[in-house]
């Protein structure tokens, strides 16, 4: 096992009506910016819930952060935080909204000349305004971690951002507020999630034996959930439990001491900025075919994945290892997920060579759990995802 540190400060309220305990958390004097996306609060009633909760502060709203939060919507929040001296933030979404108020947090004590340069200096922040969220779409995380990916349309970029600094204070977990997402959502929020505890297990060496034990816990309970919330997001004890794995595959818990890989997301982030393709779809393109493609090195993983995850006992390792990504691309079409980026895009044909010069032009020339993993062979890998 390797060395760490581990320090998760945010503070979790999980559970029916803990909307309302909002005001127990912000300090009285606080002048609070609410931000939010598109408008599913207005419909749902989260806004008012939280509207309801905040009643006795001074709070200025932003709304219209876009899926995917893009830089120069986000520029404009800055200029409110700036304008109307706001000292806390309060993000009221999903990990769109809550990876905007990320940025904003450390936008708004940047020193530098474009804070733009906060994703580009691949420096870890280590300041931020406080900020807090109320989750309303389990996925991605956000809400107990301390990275934000943001958007820029002008250049067709999705970058990743974080570091200490940017933790929620504390993140408002309310399992009923999954009765509104719609299916293409809930099976978005189930894809992101398991491909973020595949992106941290499916590493080698192997020999981290605890880690392997959450991270599978938390695979198997997505699996076990996915139908169920499907059929019927009201279902409170589904509803749970697929939050909470949500924020356990990636608030740091099972990251501690193994390699992490990541090359899934970075390839899927370049698929989202080209073409536009939701978050977790990108993931469930790349995700079996860097498998594939990596199996020499990740084989042994796999094939414990495949008898511990999908109960696949007989077999040679690299049987067991198959079948294991055969069952994770099942699983994604289970979902009513695609996993050909043909089935997405027409103008597919230039996308591993596009992404493969991105990658050089920004001198990531060695991604993966061991940084071996090439512009050329993210090229093959997004080939092998036609
Ligand atoms: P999202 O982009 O935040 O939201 C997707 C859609 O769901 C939006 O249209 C939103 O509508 C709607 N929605 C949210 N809550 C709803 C509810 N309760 N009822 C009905 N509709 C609802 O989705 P996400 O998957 O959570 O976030 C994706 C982003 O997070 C991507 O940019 C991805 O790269 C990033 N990400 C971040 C991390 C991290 O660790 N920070 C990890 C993985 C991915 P409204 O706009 O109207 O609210
Ligand atoms: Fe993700």
């Amino acid at each position: 096992m390797n060395n760490f540190e581990f320090k998760n400060p945010t503070k979790i309220l999980f559970g029916e009506g803990q909307i309302e305990n909002l005001s127990k958390e912000i300090p009285k004097n606080s002048k609070i910016l609410m931000l939010y996306g598109g408008g599913s609060i207005k419909k749902n009633g989260i806004y008012d819930q939280v509207k309801e909760a905040l009643s006795n502060y001074e709070v200025v709203e932003f709304g219209g952060i876009p899926a995917n939060p893009e830089y120069s919507v986000l520029m404009k929040a800055l200029k409110l935080i700036k304008n109307e001296n706001i000292d806390c933030l309060l993000a009221v979404g999903g990990g769109s909204v809550i990876d905007g108020t990320k940025f904003l947090s450390a936008a708004a004590l940047y020193k530098g000349d474009s804070p733009w340069n906060l994703l580009t200096d691949n420096k870890p922040i280590t300041e931020g305004m406080p900020f807090a969220t109320v989750l309303t779409l389990p996925a991605t995380g956000s809400e107990m971690n301390s990275g934000a990916v943001i958007t820029r349309e002008e250049t067709k970029e999705k970058l990743a951002m974080g570091g200490p600094g940017l933790f929620p204070v504390f993140s408002i977990l309310d399992p009923q507020v999954i009765r509104s997402i719609p299916q293409r959502q809930l099976a978005n929020g189930i894809t992101d999630a398991f491909t973020h505890v595949l992106e941290q297990y499916m590493t080698y060496p192997t020999g981290a034996l605890l880690q392997d034990r959450f991270a599978e816990s938390i695979l198997q309970t997505l699996v076990e959930v996915a139908p169920a919330i499907l059929k019927d997001p009201a279902d409170y004890n589904a509803a749970s439990n697929f939050m909470w794995s949500c924020t356990m595959a990636l608030n740091g818990l099972i990251q501690q001491g193994v390699p992490g890989d990541w090359a899934v997301h970075a390839m899927g982030h370049e698929l989202t900025a080209l073409y536009g393709i939701d978050h977790a779809r990108t993931l469930a393109i790349v995700g079996p075919n860097h498998y594939r493609y990596n199996f020499e090195s990740k084989k042994v993983k796999l094939a414990q994945y495949a008898e511990r995850i999908w109960n696949i006992v007989e077999g040679t390792v690299e049987e067991k290892a198959n079948i294991g990504i055969e069952k994770t691309e099942e699983f994604f079409h289970s979902l009513g997920i695609n996993t050909k980026l043909s089935e997405y895009t027409d103008e597919y044909s230039e996308t591993g060579s596009i992404v493969s010069k991105r990658f050089t032009d920004r001198g990531w020339t060695g991604l993966g759990e061991h940084k071996t993993l090439t512009p050329s062979d993210a090229e093959k890998i997004i080939e092998m995802s036609y």
